[in-house]
């Protein structure tokens, strides 16, 4: 007999438009004693039985839905739907025969109806990020279920060391699922591009897959440009800006690690180094003393980290994202381009665009917005879940 999850009065509301999550202040109460990722019925204060949900105690977000049709079973069966689901919503980068190093994402978490899963695919390796307890507890069969619906994948690492994971009281753990273990640096390519990603120690599964369409619009703007390519990590937009033509790049990053693989990606696609430069240190601080050493750029790209990492912190955040695009918009010759992103997903995009347009203000030139940014296909967000589009980039142009 599963648990039953009782929500208050007035808390249907954001389940009947498939919202997928339940927050610790809509419970009113729990029948029977779920443990972390048990399955429980959420049923509204008529009774009635609503959804099946997967249950999360140490957690503001109590419990994540698994299917809102009560009569479904929520077991490997339902894993291997939804994994089905998301594949072949993909298919056209999939095929490892046909682009054996095309890298991917094959699951994006709630949106593709798996709460709290990414799976990527660089090349023939799948690397897993489990950030939810739901999840957690079907860990065994999930694996059989990704190895039989990608029986060409070499092998499953795990890179389960998000920081959400410990709001779910979950210990972080990464290492092989399944398979083979991915070699040290993976190849990818990308477009006309080949990036080498670190599936064990890089950021997030290794690779920024979510900013691939915006390398290539970034690249669109390169021909002839010097690049400003500020929070660069491995080098992503401006190994893509100097393989379109550019001019020369100036790449930003706190992390001599970053730095390094930057440069060996550079190296990796055969560009001319001495138009490759790499700068370690706070952007704060290299945003203020660029203009000094008498440098400007025609490019600009602002990629921080996410600033915003809780609603009490979004005062101090909008600060920070001022004073980066500010700068940026200082160091822009006329005629120049800014494209900044923010990944905080706390942040709504109609604010940034607030924030960047004061920065132009403060900074004393006039800009156009000439285009919007956003991670392509393969990271869908479902439309009841706008918490899944956090990532937005805008393309500023100066007047000339
Ligand atoms: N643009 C990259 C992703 C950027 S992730 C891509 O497309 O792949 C954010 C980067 O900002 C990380 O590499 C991190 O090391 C760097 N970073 C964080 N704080 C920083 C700071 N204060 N100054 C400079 N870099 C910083």
């Amino acid at each position: 007999m599963s648990a039953t999850l009782h929500l208050k009065g007035g808390r249907e509301r954001s389940l009947k438009r498939l919202h997928p999550w339940i927050f610790s202040g809509g419970v009113a109460r729990v029948e029977g004693s779920p443990g972390p990722g048990d399955t429980v019925t959420v049923v509204g204060q008529n009774g009635k039985p609503l959804a099946l949900a997967a249950y999360s105690p140490a957690s503001q977000i109590r419990a994540r839905i698994w299917t809102f049709d009560p009569d479904e079973e929520v077991g490997p069966d339902l894993l291997r739907r939804r994994l089905d689901r998301a594949i072949s919503a993909r298919s056209g980068l999939l095929d490892p025969r046909g682009a054996p190093r095309d890298a991917c994402r094959l699951v994006n978490a709630e949106s593709d109806g798996l709460p709290g899963l990414v799976v990527d695919r660089y090349g023939p390796h799948l690397v897993c990020q489990i950030t939810f307890a739901g999840v957690e507890r079907w860990r065994a069969e999930l694996i059989t279920a990704l190895q039989e619906a990608l029986p060409w994948a070499s092998g499953i690492y795990e890179r389960s060391d998000a920081a959400e994971r410990s709001k779910e009281g979950l210990e972080p753990r990464c290492g092989l699922m399944s398979g083979e273990e991915p070699p040290e640096l993976v190849e990818i390519t990308e477009g006309p591009c080949r990036y080498l990603v670190d599936p064990r120690k890089g950021h997030k599964t290794g690779f920024y897959l979510d900013q691939r369409e915006s390398r290539a619009r970034v690249a669109a703007l390169a021909q002839g440009a010097e690049l400003l390519n500020c929070f660069c990590y491995s080098g992503g937009f401006g190994v893509a800006a100097l393989q379109a033509g550019a001019a020369r790049v100036l790449n930003l990053d706190s992390s001599a690690n970053a730095l390094e693989l930057a440069q060996r990606n550079a190296e990796l696609n055969g560009l001319p180094m001495e138009r490759f430069e790499t700068e370690e240190g706070d952007a704060f601080k290299a945003l203020r003393r660029l203009p000094k050493d008498g440098r400007r750029f025609d490019l600009v790209v602002l990629d921080p980290p996410k600033f915003v990492k809780s609603r009490k912190a979004l005062t101090r955040a909008t600060r920070g994202y001022k004073d980066i695009n500010l700068q940026g918009f200082r160091l822009l010759r006329p005629g120049g381009r800014l494209v900044t992103f923010s990944c905080s997903g706390l942040l709504a995009a109609d604010l940034f665009q607030k924030i960047v347009a004061d920065a132009a203000l403060d900074a004393g030139v006039e800009a156009q917005l000439v285009g919007r940014m956003g991670p392509g296909p393969d990271h869908p967000v479902a439309l009841p879940f706008p918490e899944g589009a956090y990532l937005k980039g805008l393309i500023c142009r100066v007047a000339g």
